[in-house]
């Protein structure tokens, strides 16, 4: 079935779609080049080769192997996490991190109706449902004060648990997003998670390289995780990790994502039941030669927000969005803001565009308004909604500077 989309309104005024979507090409041009760009692609460092070559020599190239250790303990330096666990997907350390946090069936996580859809799939794997809120303008992520007014409107603490008066569920963890790369904000979301008894695991899938006051995206909540898919600032191919702090919490996800089995030099004893979300070693290896060049993208990307607020300073109805204040952003995608009255031009903008081969992209569909998550609980929606209306994500590969 098709996703509810909002209906396409008459543009407004009388600035024709090639009126309004020239200057925003131009100015794509001018920053990027003339001969078109897609919206993200990998950068190697140089060393990706010899890595490879290495590990298969090696003959380790599944989930045991000297990378593994390398690229976990490479990560602990980078993010500042005192265990890092390395998995198959983003996707598969959301789903072991939330479960480590004690969601299961039935449960109710609090997840930002504007992500990419894998945010909401990890919930429901364990049998959990997304309750969807809302998100700010500015950050692009949860917003602490809606969240707490919902909160307070829907949910009561019974017996040290939050849960949702409506239909008795237990909330039990949220999702804070760093979406494109920015922080949300997540001093005031601890605040919210800590008086409504809930976990935060964070999704750091898109914020490798971006700080808020200092701390590693991922590593202020009681886990969070990051991505390696073949779009994200590095790249194992497919990976992701899991981040914390808490030593017990570690070792469990590391038993979990290796079939729960127990050590031992011959036996098969499994016991519980776990996943085979162990990331392999030859997709370690190209994390340890990508990681190297992380500061030189974050640099590149930082640039290429300077080049893009630039070129669009002069071009009417549109802004580049800015990383929120105390914090430092990856810009792993770089946004456009359309202004209310430009909301309307924004499919003409994209197919322009397209047609001129510049790979943009909207923001995701609002996940409540997806088939499979129409019927979640969820709080008003407006300003994820608008961000939907209003955002557009412009080439950010780090080689376009
Ligand atoms: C990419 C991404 C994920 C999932 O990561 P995979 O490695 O693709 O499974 C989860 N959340 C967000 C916000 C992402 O961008």
């Amino acid at each position: 079935m098709k996703p509810r989309l909002p209906e396409v309104l008459r543009p407004m005024g009388n600035s024709s779609p090639e009126e309004v979507s020239r200057p925003v090409l131009e100015a794509i041009r001018s920053v990027v080049g003339p001969v078109g760009a897609a919206l993200h692609e990998p950068s190697f460092s140089g060393e990706e080769l010899r890595y490879l070559e290495e590990c298969i020599d090696s003959t380790f190239v599944s989930s045991v192997g000297a990378f593994v250790d390398r690229f976990e303990s490479d990560l602990r330096n980078v993010t500042g996490a005192d265990h890092v666990v390395a998995t198959t997907s983003g996707t598969a350390a959301l789903q072991v991190a939330l479960r480590l946090a004690g969601v299961g069936l039935g449960d109710e996580v609090l997840v930002p109706a504007l992500t990419f859809v894998a945010t909401a799939n990890a919930v429901s794997y364990l049998g959990a449902v997304p309750h969807f809120v809302d998100c700010e303008e500015l950050t692009l992520g949860l917003d602490p004060i809606a969240l707490r007014e919902h909160l307070d409107n829907t949910a009561e603490i019974r017996d040290g648990r939050c849960v949702n008066r409506v239909n008795g569920n237990v909330i039990r963890a949220m999702i804070p997003v760093h979406t494109f790369g920015h922080p949300a904000a997540i001093d005031d979301l601890i605040e919210v998670a800590v008086d409504f008894h809930m976990d935060i695991v964070e999704d750091a899938a898109e914020s490798l390289g971006s700080t808020s006051r200092g701390r590693h995206t991922g590593t202020i909540g009681l886990a969070g995780i990051l991505s390696f898919n073949g779009n994200k600032i590095i790249t194992t191919g497919g990976g992701g990790a899991i981040l914390t702090d808490d030593p017990e919490l570690a070792s469990k996800a590391r038993h979990l994502t290796t079939t729960s089995k127990i050590a031992h030099s011959w036996e098969y004893a499994h016991d519980e039941i776990g996943y085979n979300y162990r990331l392999p070693n030859i997709n370690a290896a190209l994390g340890c030669a990508q990681l190297k060049g992380l500061p030189d993208l974050v640099k590149r990307k930082r640039l290429l927000f300077k080049s893009y607020t630039i070129a669009f300073a002069e071009v009417e109805g549109v802004e580049v969005v800015e990383e929120p204040s105390e914090c430092s952003s990856n810009y792993w995608l770089q946004t456009l803001r359309l202004a209310d009255s430009f909301k309307v031009h924004k499919d003409s903008i994209l197919s322009y565009c397209h047609a001129a081969g510049y790979g943009l992209r909207p923001a995701w569909t609002p996940l409540h308004w997806l088939d499979p998550y129409k019927d979640c609980p969820r709080a008003d929606l407006p300003v994820a909604e608008n961000l939907y209306r209003t955002l557009i994500n412009l080439p950010s590969s780090a080689h376009l500077v």
